[in-house]
């Protein structure tokens, strides 16, 4: 009997383990569920459905090569699974180990015929623990523990031939999930990115020549300076270990390394507390009085707070599905701590926007900008949108994405309302510095 390849965010073929097991078998039929109702709220976003639909194409493509090809279902994971399992006579099912908590409730359910492999991460998730056993709660000590494991093992490499099954079960078509955006159509400034596995090892690659200059270069929104690999991890179209070893470099990729390690770090908070998107990691935060104002959210959407480096950084978010992460930290902080408004509304605007939107990730990074999580107690950092726009020199930044103040010169473009020199079509700042600083320190106190 044939055996089921189910695939999720994972979806490559070299140094996948679950592809490996699947093929040393015999004949593997690889599947992917669109499944909607598993995730609920936390269903593919916007941005994310654009890449799934050339990731997936991508995929299928490299399988038709090597004589297999995807099969796409749509629904209920766990139920489609069975019933390819009656209709295929399959009585194994091979998979890559998730950590969202939908994932694995989805895993529990199929039960003996599921056999999970570790694949995504530098490290086992569960293998990485305190003294004590237990998870950790801190980056940095679950730096130096998995630091003592890397490098990470070897990636395996891709089988050389998968074999097909005598009879190929139905697929839906993948035109018609109709995962693409028409009306309005707002991918355009997508095309800096090629989904798919290809691409994302060139990416690595290509990064490699960079590296031993992140450790400045990646705190500078106007520079390149990031390996821009987030969405394609996100979808496993290139294992973490396998952009370890593809991009090098050796010690002086230590800063590079250590942001890697912030992805595995990520999966354990979520597999210790997997409503992490919904709750405050410390319960006292509950109390926080939040705004609820439309009207200032729908500004920072659209990139009008009239803080050139917050706007700058929501329309990249926009146009491309992707945000540099400083800005990321500014913009977040903006929302939550000059607008008081809950970092959930912000939390589900990533969702939908970003091509890189990660529960894990995007969860764990809300709530330590916040200062509301299990890692962090500093509601009272707050961080001062003018003063890391120009230490980070985000003039060319703010040039490239903010057009109306294209003219200003480089000490006027940070606050043009300050300097009087604001043009008529951008914005005046939603809130002062002072007086939102004052305020955020105030709720802060209401919830002690
Ligand atoms: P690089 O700097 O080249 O880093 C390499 C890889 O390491 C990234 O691709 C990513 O997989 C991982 N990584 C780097 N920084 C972090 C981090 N702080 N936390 C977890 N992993 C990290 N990242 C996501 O992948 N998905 C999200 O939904 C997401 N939401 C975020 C929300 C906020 C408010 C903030 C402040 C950060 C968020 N990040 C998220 C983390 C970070 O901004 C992005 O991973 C990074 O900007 C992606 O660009 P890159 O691939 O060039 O990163």
């Amino acid at each position: 009997a044939p055996v089921l390849l189910w695939l999720r965010q994972d979806l490559r073929l070299h140094d996948q383990p679950a592809l490996v097991a699947a093929a040393h078998e015999g004949a593997v039929i690889p599947i992917y569920v669109r499944d909607d109702d598993a995730p609920g709220k936390w269903r593919t976003g916007a941005a994310q459905r654009w890449w799934l639909h050339h990731s997936l194409k991508s995929l299928d493509t490299a399988l038709r090569a090597k004589g297999s090809r995807l099969i796409l279902r749509k629904g209920d994971a766990v139920t489609e699974l069975r019933k390819l399992c009656e209709e295929s006579g399959a009585t194994a099912i091979h998979a890559i180990r998730h950590y969202e908590p939908w994932w694995r409730k989805a895993e529990d359910a199929l039960g003996d015929r599921l056999t999970l492999h570790d694949g995504n991460h530098l490290a086992p998730i569960e293998d990485v623990t305190t003294g004590a056993g237990g998870l950790f709660k801190v980056y940095s000590s679950f730096w130096k523990a998995l630091a003592t494991r890397m490098p990470p093992e070897d990636p395996l490499p891709m089988p050389r031939t998968i074999q097909a099954p005598a009879k190929w079960p139905k697929s839906e078509a993948l035109a018609d999930w109709k995962l693409l955006p028409t009306k309005p159509d707002w991918s355009g400034g997508f095309d800096v990115w090629t989904p798919g596995e290809d691409a994302a090892r060139k990416q690595a690659k290509d990064f490699g020549d960079a590296v031993a200059a992140y450790d400045v270069d990646r705190n500078l929104p106007s520079i390149d300076g990031s390996s821009r690999l987030s969405p394609h991890l996100h979808f496993g179209e290139i294992s973490a270990r396998d952009v370890w070893h593809l991009v090098g470099g050796g010690r002086a990729a230590l800063t590079f390394h250590k942001e890697l390690a912030w992805r595995d770090f990520t999966r354990g908070v979520i597999l210790d507390r997997p409503d992490y998107g919904d709750h405050n990691g410390r319960e006292k935060f509950d109390a926080l009085p939040w705004r609820r104002s439309e009207k200032d959210v729908a500004a920072w959407r659209q990139g009008r707070t009239g803080y050139p480096i917050v706007d700058a950084g929501m329309r990249q978010l926009w146009a491309t599905g992707w945000m540099h992460n400083r800005v990321r930290m500014i913009a977040a902080s903006f929302l939550i701590k000059h607008l008081l408004v809950d970092w959930r509304v912000g939390e589900r605007w990533f969702w939908d926007t970003l091509v890189d939107a990660d529960y894990a990730n995007n969860s764990v990074n809300w709530q330590w900008v916040a200062g509301t999580g299990i890692d962090s107690n500093m509601w009272g950092r707050i961080m001062a949108p003018l003063v890391q726009s120009e230490k980070f020199d985000a003039a060319g930044y703010i040039r490239e994405w903010v057009p109306e103040l294209a003219k200003l010169s480089d000490d006027l473009i940070h606050d043009p309302d300050a300097h009087g020199c604001r043009p008529r079509d951008y914005p005046r700042k939603i809130i002062g510095h002072r007086e939102a600083r004052e305020r955020a320190l105030e709720a802060g106190r209401a919830a002690r």
